[in-house]
C-alpha cells in the first residue's frame, strides 16, 4: 500500500509522516518511511543540484528533468522493492510535488510534466495522497526550519503551487484527502488516521 504525503512547505508534511508511520507500524506493519528528492544516493546530489540553484541557477525545464530523474530512481531502487515484499509505503512528497512546482508553480504545462513523471515511475500511482493544504501565509508563520526557502520565491509562485495541489485533488477525490493543515498537528493526524483506517489492509 502506498501513501503520498503532499504540501506545500511548512504544511507539516514531515510531522505527520512521522506520525502515521509510528501508528502503523504499532499496528504490526511493515513501514518504509521515504521522501523526494533525496531518498537514495543519487537522488542526495540531485536534491543538493535542486536546492542549491533553485533560485534561478537552472533552467525550469532542467529542473523538472531532475526532479524526474530523483523520482525514478527512487522509485525502482526503493519504493517499488518495498512493495512487492508487502511493506506499507509513505513518501514525502511524489508526482503531485513536481506538477504543482514545476508545472503550477513555474510556467510549465502541468499535463506535461505529469506525464514526464508517469514515465519515469513506469506509472506508479500512490493508493492514497494525502493533500496538507495551508495559506501560503501561515505556512510562512511557521516554516521557521529553513525561511529563504520560502522566500527565494514570491508569494504569487507559493499561491500557484497550492492551487496546483488543490486542482489535482479536485480532479480525483476517491484518491486524495485534503485535510487542512492550518489545524493544530494532532487533529491533522486524527484525520487521516481517520480515512486510514478505512482504507489500510490492515
Ligand atoms: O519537502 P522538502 O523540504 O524536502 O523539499 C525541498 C524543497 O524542494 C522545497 O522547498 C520545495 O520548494 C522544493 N521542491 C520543488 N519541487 C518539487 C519538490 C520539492 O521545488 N517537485
Amino acid at each position: 500500500f502506498f501513501i503520498a504525503v503532499e504540501g506545500g512547505d511548512g504544511a507539516g508534511k514531515s510531522t505527520q509522516v512521522d506520525a502515521l508511520a509510528e501508528w502503523i507500524r504499532a499496528k504490526g506493519h511493515e513501514v518504509v518511511v521515504t521522501r523526494e528528492p533525496g531518498a537514495t544516493p543519487v537522488g542526495k546530489r540531485l536534491r543538493s543540484i535542486l536546492l542549491d540553484v533553485s533560485s534561478g541557477g537552472l533552467s525550469n525545464r532542467a529542473e523538472a528533468l531532475l526532479y524526474a530523474a530523483d523520482r525514478a530512481e527512487h522509485v525502482d531502487t526503493v519504493v517499488r522493492p518495498a512493495l512487492e515484499r508487502g511493506a506499507i509505503v509513505i513518501s514525502d512528497r511524489y508526482i503531485d510535488s513536481s506538477v504543482a512546482y514545476q508545472g503550477a508553480g513555474r510556467d510549465l504545462s502541468p499535463t506535461e510534466i505529469a506525464r514526464i513523471s508517469r514515465w519515469a515511475t513506469d506509472g506508479l500511482v500512490p493508493h492514497l495522497t494525502v493533500l496538507l493544504d495551508v495559506s501560503p501565509e501561515t505556512a510562512r508563520e511557521r516554516f521557521t526550519e529553513a525561511p529563504d526557502r520560502l522566500e527565494s520565491e514570491p508569494a504569487e509562485f507559493h499561491q500557484r503551487v497550492r492551487a496546483g495541489f488543490l486542482t489535482l485533488a479536485a480532479a480525483d477525490p476517491g484518491r486524495y484527502l485534503v485535510v487542512d493543515a492550518g489545524q493544530e498537528p494532532e487533529s491533522v493526524t486524527t484525520v487521516v488516521r481517520h480515512r486510514l483506517d478505512q482504507v489500510l489492509p490492515l
